[in-house]
């Protein structure tokens, strides 16, 4: 698996000293050069998925293998503040499926919510 960078949706993250993506990669694999981002060595990515979900464009994908899902199809994530939305994509970039899955935990982090997992059929952006 790697990541994906979609560069019509990247601006760089211009107003941050460090990129979202750059300052929660645990192996410093993600930088900027030209205003985008850029992915330094795709062989040391190992599909954490922390630049996915925090990217505010929802530019980074990660590619899944083929021993889950058919070839280059893509999962993204776009959080809010009560649920995650993951879509899974093809290799054109048609939604295949959605999926939103709900905080355990309400705002104080002491109460478990429903864990039940939700799945859509929806176009997310
Ligand atoms: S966090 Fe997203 S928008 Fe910001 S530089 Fe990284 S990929 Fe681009
Ligand atoms: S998936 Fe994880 S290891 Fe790979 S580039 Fe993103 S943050 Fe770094």
């Amino acid at each position: 698996m790697t990541v994906r960078i979609d560069y019509s949706r990247c601006n760089g993250c211009p107003k941050r000293a460090e990129a979202c993506c750059e300052e929660v990669c645990p192996g410093n694999l993600l930088y900027r050069s030209g205003g985008k981002a850029q992915l330094r060595d795709r062989a040391e990515c190992w599909d954490c998925f922390a630049c996915v979900k925090v990217c505010p464009l929802g530019a980074l994908s990660v590619e899944l293998p083929f021993q889950i899902s058919e070839a280059r199809n893509t999962l993204s994530a776009r959080m809010a503040s009560h649920h995650i939305i993951w879509t899974l994509r093809d290799r054109t970039g048609a939604v295949i499926q959605t999926y939103i899955i709900q905080n355990r935990v309400d705002e104080s982090g002491t109460k478990p919510r429903s864990s039940a997992v939700s799945e859509k059929e929806m176009d997310v952006p």
